[in-house]
């Protein structure tokens, strides 16, 4: 099974992911994770994304769709994958689309997490007030610019898996197993249906 968790920045798509990758076995792909261990290790793709990372902005079409699909080829990703902050654009969900169709596979069920804004801005400032360990691109200016790159860039997708007949939409707000639940109903439709 192939999964995407959509949602804008802050929703819970990478917790629900981590749930999903445990009760599922499918493995996480998060071009956000793969893009920082980049940095980490400063290869020539970290340090060109470092800058455009800190400040919300996106990295290029080319290089998140050369990642993931290196990264899908993995022995891991035989059963699927669930696909946490890729696709961004609609360019890389038509890039998806023709990996996985080039490999005899499809997105199975696409899941947004939905959440207002305000909710979004809160949860980085209760991190920052706690203390917590904080990205660089955690603080509630960029991440005003990453909710606005969110629905200028991201949120047209949509429309695009709407147009599939592959968006479930479901409460980002509600608490996390309550979420998690509402993911294990949508999943369970998919079964049934296969
Ligand atoms: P969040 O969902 O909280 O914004 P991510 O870890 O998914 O965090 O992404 C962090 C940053 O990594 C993004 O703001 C962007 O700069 C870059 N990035 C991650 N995934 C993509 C992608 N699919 N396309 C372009 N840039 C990406």
């Amino acid at each position: 099974m192939n999964l995407v968790l959509f949602g804008p920045p802050g929703a819970g798509k990478g917790t629900q992911s981590k749930l999903l990758t445990e009760k599922r076995s499918l493995p996480q792909l998060s071009t956000g994770d793969m893009l920082r261990a980049a940095i980490e290790a400063g290869t020539p793709l970290g340090l060109a994304c470092k800058a455009l990372m800190a400040k919300g902005e996106l990295v290029s079409d080319e290089t998140v769709i050369s990642i993931i699909a290196e990264r899908y080829d993995q022995p891991d990703c035989k059963n699927g994958a669930v696909f946490d902050g890729f696709p961004r654009t609609v360019p890389q969900a038509e890039a998806l689309d023709k990996m996985l169709a080039e490999r005899g596979r499809k997105i199975d069920l696409v899941l947004e997490l939905k959440v207002d804004d305000a909710a979004l801005l809160a949860r980085v400032e209760s991190r920052i007030k706690a203390g917590g360990v904080l990205r660089s691109d955690d603080t509630p200016d960029t991440l005003r610019h990453r909710l606005q790159v969110y629905y200028l860039n991201t949120a047209p997708l949509i429309g695009f898996y709407k147009a599939q007949g592959k968006l479930k939409t479901l409460d980002g707000m509600a608490a996390i197993p309550e979420v998690t639940r509402q993911i294990d109903a949508a999943l369970d439709g998919v079964a049934a249906k296969a």
